[in-house]
């Protein structure tokens, strides 16, 4: 179906309404987590990454097109400079009714209270285990106490409904959700357990060996807590749970235990502009081309969204023990 230029909304072949964009800002990152990149990599030339005012644009035109929520992620969007101008530019725009943020918390400390006066409503961090060797083997650099400064000035600086982000990899940190979830509940935080995604090539570990499903993570849990189920739901892949007597949710991605796909609602945005129209799949369409070539063009770069999103597949096709279908790592994609 395609869309009638008046029509705020966007929709695609199976009838899914898309009303939520994540923009990778960069593809560069302080940490090389072991699921997300290989220890040396080639990051994407500067020229090739869309600029800042790109970004704003790109995002601006979205949000005219019924996005309700823009996450700025990365690679680590707080290593991207001056990103707290894009940031307040996004913040400003008039339909956009969230806009947050996915960070390893590296510069949280310093940068938390500038993410509240720019506009960021809520921000996700990233936190595999709680002990500083584990940390750094599965960041391979990571220092677990500036994180957990930086999650300290999130809280301090008044941030609500902070959520954790925890890839579960079996015989790395598959024994510590019990202790993740009472961290959570302590700091009144949110949790989110990761299934980890093949996006890339990994020499570090064999991806099928090290799968921890969501049910086996939650049956861990049960042994200690009381899982309740909720109906609650961000219009993406997580199930949430609650518990009796704490604020926190417990969420899991399961994309092999649950596909997720039929409720997507979402695109992605690489740092080079290419729009992403699933994650497990290389439908895309080159906005950095629409923009350069017809700067200033808003009605050209609509019609370009409008456009892709007629190759939106039906779903991805993930398959721990074959090869890896997506070449690009989570890094590039914008997890
Ligand atoms: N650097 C920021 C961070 O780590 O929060 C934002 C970007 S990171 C790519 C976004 C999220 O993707 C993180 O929560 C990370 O744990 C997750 N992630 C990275 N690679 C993944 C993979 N292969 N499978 C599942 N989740 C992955
Ligand atoms: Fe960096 Fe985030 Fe990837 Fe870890 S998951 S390497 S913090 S981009």
């Amino acid at each position: 179906m395609t869309m009638n230029a008046k029509t705020d909304c966007l929709t695609d072949r199976f009838g899914r309404t898309v009303n939520y964009l994540r923009m990778s800002v960069t593809d560069r990152c302080d940490f090389r987590c072991v699921y997300c990149m290989e220890e040396e990599m080639t990051f994407v030339p500067r020229a090739q990454l869309l600029t800042l005012e790109e970004l704003a644009f790109i995002g601006r035109a979205f949000s005219e097109m019924g996005v309700r929520k823009i996450r700025i992620t990365g690679g680590e969007p707080l290593v991207r400079r001056d990103i707290d101008k894009l940031l307040h530019d996004l913040g400003r725009l008039p339909g956009l009714a969230e806009l947050v943020l996915t960070t390893n918390a590296s510069q949280l400390e310093s940068m938390a209270p500038v993410l509240r006066d720019v506009g960021v409503s809520r921000i996700n961090i990233s936190l595999d285990s709680l002990d500083p060797d584990r940390f750094k083997r599965i960041t391979r650099v990571g220092d677990l106490n500036k994180v957990m400064r930086g999650i300290e000035s999130a809280r301090q600086t008044g941030f609500r409904r902070i959520k954790l982000n925890t890839v579960i990899l079996k015989n790395r940190n598959h024994d510590e959700v019990v202790d993740l979830v009472r961290f959570a509940i302590d700091k009144g935080l949110d949790i989110t357990f990761i299934e980890e995604m093949p996006l890339g090539f990994n020499n570090d570990h064999d991806r099928a060996e090290v799968y921890y499903s969501s049910d086996r993570i939650r049956v861990d849990l049960e042994q200690v807590f009381t899982l309740i189920p909720t109906t609650e739901t961000t219009g993406g892949p997580a199930r949430y749970f609650k518990l009796p007597d704490a604020d926190t949710r417990i969420g899991f991605i399961s994309p092999h235990s649950h596909n997720f796909c039929e409720d997507c609602n979402r695109v992605r945005l690489t740092c080079e502009g290419r729009l992403l129209l699933c994650l497990g799949q290389e439908h895309s369409m080159d906005l950095r081309h629409v923009v350069r070539a017809w700067p200033g063009d808003m009605e050209k770069l609509k019609q370009a969204i409008r456009d892709a999103m007629q190759i939106k597949p039906k779903g991805h096709e993930f398959d721990l023990k074959a090869k890896p279908l997506i070449f690009r790592h989570m890094n590039s994609t914008g997890g």
